[in-house]
């Protein structure tokens, strides 16, 4: 057991930092309080491909890094405490090129690579109205005609949804050798429309609602065969659900170095708050937590790392490090007091991005529900 960085890993993520002062900061500070432009989001993304930011997992025979995963979980904490809106799209495109890797090779030629240049942006639609925590009732239809497939349905929250080029869409597959889940690239110039939702968080990225009415896909757009998809997504979140866990991290990382300061430099009864054990506990708490689920879920990329199913790990991680972040913003909130729930401190911000990240790439009543699973052999859901 190893818990230090490697001499490299520590040089990538202090030049990686220095980086985001320069260059990513300005990008995500012209844009705070607004919806950053897709023209401004695909700039910050051309910055950080070179860093391995969305294109760092993909082999180098594809185009891509090859870095492991805690390597990338490093530098996407980082990132993620600069931006979270901006990592959050960095993730989506991490996630997609995940996607496309094993597609055939016309569709990494004409996605893959174009995604890996920062040329495109892309999505994946899963969840819909409807259709959330159980994801094998998905509605959307594929129905075969001829050589296409028509696609119908609608997809609700896609992260880029509204940024994209195209979409990996799941959708049940309805023909004579098999239903199921199956998994198609469309192109939005295929048909699809999109519409973004305005959340309580996170606004500076897009979050959207997609509508396929009877949009033509060539059959040779498919990556995944009905019965195939499920799998395909299962394997996808045991690497991205730590991801997830680590924008959590950041978020409480920064509300943590907020209130430190805060606390020292605010005085009531004559001495700095942080003179007060009770300010000093909730501190320790909040680094026990923020640290815990550091270790959480760099274990769980290792485990992705190294080829173990870990949908357990993955799952355990990315329950604790998002509630975590819901419990230490709310210290960080009171630790401000009054001037906490003002907009003109961060701590707010950071209260309110926390539990879109218990929601996000499964709850954590189903993060409950697959460790129960795992450890009881008993399904409950
Ligand atoms: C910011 C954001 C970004 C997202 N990005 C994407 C994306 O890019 N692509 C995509 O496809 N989806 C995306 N999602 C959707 C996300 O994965 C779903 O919101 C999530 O899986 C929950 O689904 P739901 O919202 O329909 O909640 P529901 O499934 O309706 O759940 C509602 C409540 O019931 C609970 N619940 C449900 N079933 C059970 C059960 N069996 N036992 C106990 N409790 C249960 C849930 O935990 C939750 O508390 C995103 C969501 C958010 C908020």
């Amino acid at each position: 057991m190893n818990f230090f960085l490697t001499e490299e890993q520590e040089l990538a993520v202090d030049s990686f930092a220095r980086f985001l002062q320069a260059e990513i900061k300005p990008i995500a500070d012209r844009y705070r309080g607004e919806k950053i432009p897709k023209a401004a989001m695909q700039e910050a993304l051309k910055l950080l491909l070179p860093y391995g930011m969305g294109n760092g997992l993909v082999p180098e025979e594809l185009g891509g890094y090859g870095f492991d995963e805690v390597t990338i979980g490093l530098l996407f904490e980082q990132l993620a405490m600069v931006s979270p809106d901006i990592s959050v799209m960095i993730l989506i495109q991490t996630e997609v090129g995940m996607l496309l890797v094993d597609a055939p090779e016309h569709i990494r030629e004409s996605h893959l690579t174009p995604l890996l240049a920062g040329d495109l942006l892309g999505c994946i639609g899963i969840s819909e109205p409807d259709v959330g925590s159980n994801i094998s009732e998905i509605k959307t239809r594929a129905k075969q005609d001829g050589d296409d497939w028509l696609i119908s349905g609608e997809k609700c929250w896609i992260s880029n949804g509204h940024y994209s080029d195209f979409i990996v869409v799941v959708s049940q597959g309805e023909k004579a050798a098999g239903n199921g889940l199956a998994l198609f690239v469309v192109d939005r110039d295929m048909g699809y429309t999109s519409a973004d939702i305005e959340k309580m968080g996170l606004n500076g990225q897009s979050t959207a609602q997609l509508f396929f009415d009877q949009v033509p896909v060539p059959a040779d757009r498919m990556i995944s065969p009905p019965g195939e998809g499920l799998k395909t997504l299962l394997t996808l979140l045991q690497g991205s659900r730590p991801l997830v866990g680590l924008m959590a991290v950041a978020v409480a990382q920064c509300a943590l170095n907020e209130s430190i300061q805060y606390a020292q430099e605010r005085k009531q009864f004559g001495k700095p708050i942080a003179a007060n054990q009770l300010i000093q506990a909730r501190i320790a708490n909040m680094s026990i937590k923020i640290e815990a689920s550091r270790l959480l879920l760099y274990k769980a990329l290792d485990h992705v790392h190294r080829g173990l199913r870990s949908d357990l790990q993955a799952a355990q991680a990315k329950l604790f490090a998002t509630e975590a972040a819901v419990d230490v913003t709310r210290d960080a909130l009171a630790i401000h007091g009054g001037n906490g729930i003002t907009l003109e401190f961060p701590v707010q911000d950071l209260y309110r991005i926390a539990p879109i990240l218990t929601v996000t790439e499964g709850t954590s009543e189903m993060q409950k529900l697959i460790i129960g699973r795992i450890l009881l052999g008993i399904p409950a859901f």
